[in-house]
């Protein structure tokens, strides 16, 4: 058990300063009784927000942070990224996997959803450090029917290797321009039989819907919804580029996104995303960083700022995404995309929680502890991170890991690959 004292609650009813007890790995009571917790931590100063769900992340991709910017995307993916990812091998994304996750945690993110090679090693970076995750078996047919049956079979199989380790799980069809809709069909089947999630990239770019439209003489969303792709198990990254009817049908389907609007400005993909529609048809919006080679943070405290900000430059309207609203994308909605009972400091919920340090200059005066979080906050606030209960980071240290020796080993193997492009270049 663990009892948090003194501390300011970011509650749904507002500010409340309350004890909070932690047991089980839920939030037994706000408020209620005292002295039978065995840690017990002093919350003076200090206020406790819900931990921050990444939705879309290729987490491994830390090894990359700050390789190659600044070009255009498909050079970018042709002549840097790609060469490097071919040379990957499971330690290299063990290691990019647990530089992320001590990043993520250090900065409030208590789950992180992701898409990258070598899920296994994934899973096992995710168990060691202690954050929750949903790991996918990403999938690529690339228009050959041979592939397709044999790439399914590999995404079948490692999802039952990943199935023993204590992560959620998701197929990966990567996205309409590397997976047929005959491949995209059959993996939204396989999502069914097994019962879990589906992780997708969406109508990122123009030429995305463009080329699509003029295959198949419809919108993506709409051939998605004939072949039952659309779900509630089905998370669609970037999501910019959609039509009106396409934003409906996701509503109406369930379907959560996942807005990214640091890679999407960084990529340069020409929109915002239409987040006014998303939320009057109610989608369950929901915020990720991507991967770091296209961000270059794991940071969910400045992918809300962006969110916000993105919105209101774009639509050339101030009051677009509040300070509110953005946070509850980047928490509550999150939780919900993966039916994880989070995101909320309220009882019965799980404990994934966060101690933010209100001594900083940042986050001070305390006018509006939502839109210091959104707006002024730098992860450098971020003090105890809760993860189902148990303390992962304590004053701002990673409590299960070696941090040192993580930043080491991630180095050495980003630098290897590197060196090994560069001679083979
Ligand atoms: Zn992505």
């Amino acid at each position: 058990m663990i009892l948090i004292r003194n501390a300011k609650l970011l509650t749904p009813k507002g500010v409340v300063e309350k004890d909070l007890l932690i047991e089980n790995g839920k939030i037994a009571s706000i408020g209620g009784e005292k002295d039978k917790s065995d840690v017990v931590i002093d919350g003076s100063r200090k206020a406790v927000i819900p931990g921050f769900f990444n939705t879309h992340t290729h987490a491994a991709m830390t090894l990359f942070r700050s390789y190659a910017d600044d070009m255009v995307l498909h050079e970018w993916l042709e002549k840097k990224i790609w060469p490097l990812e071919a040379k990957l091998d499971a330690d290299a994304v063990y290691w990019g996997t647990k530089l992320a996750c001590v990043e993520m945690l250090k900065s409030g993110t208590v789950f992180f959803n992701d898409m990258y090679f070598f899920p296994e090693a994934i899973a096992k970076a995710v168990e060691e450090c202690g954050i929750r995750a949903c790991i996918s078996a990403a999938f690529f047919d690339f228009f050959n029917p041979d592939l397709l049956e044999e790439n399914l079979k590999n995404a079948v199989k490692t999802l039952k290797d990943i199935e023993k380790y204590d992560v959620l799980r998701a197929i990966g069809p990567h996205a309409v321009y590397t997976v047929s809709l005959d491949g995209l069909k059959r993996a939204a089947e396989i999502a069914e039989e097994m019962d879990i999630f589906i992780h997708f990239h969406l109508a990122e770019t123009e030429k995305e819907v463009l080329d699509f439209k003029k295959q198949h003489g419809k919108l993506i969303v709409q051939a998605l919804d004939e072949i039952g792709f659309l779900s509630k198990m089905l998370i669609a990254a970037h999501s910019v580029w959609l039509e009106d009817a396409e934003i409906e049908l996701l509503a109406k389907r369930g379907v959560s996104v996942s807005h990214c609007p640091v890679s999407n400005m960084k990529l340069s993909v020409g929109k915002a995303i239409n987040y006014e529609k998303m939320k009057q048809e109610g989608v369950n919006f929901t915020i990720g960083t991507d991967g770091a080679a296209s961000n270059n943070n794991l940071d969910m405290l400045e992918e809300m700022k962006f969110a916000a900000l993105l919105q209101k430059f774009y639509y050339n309207n101030p009051t677009l995404m509040s300070a509110e609203e953005s946070f509850e994308a980047a928490t509550v909605n999150g939780a919900r995309a993966f039916g994880i009972k989070s995101g909320l400091i309220e009882e019965g919920y799980e404990a994934n929680v966060v101690l933010v340090d209100l001594t900083k200059p940042f986050m001070q005066p305390e006018h509006s502890l939502v839109a210091n979080l959104v707006y002024a906050a730098s992860s450098g606030c971020v003090d105890t991170v809760i993860v189902r209960g148990e303390v992962v980071v304590e004053n701002g240290v990673m409590v299960r890991e070696d941090e040192d020796e993580i930043m080491e080993k991630a180095g050495k193997v980003a630098e290897k690959l590197k060196g090994s492009e560069e001679q083979s270049s």
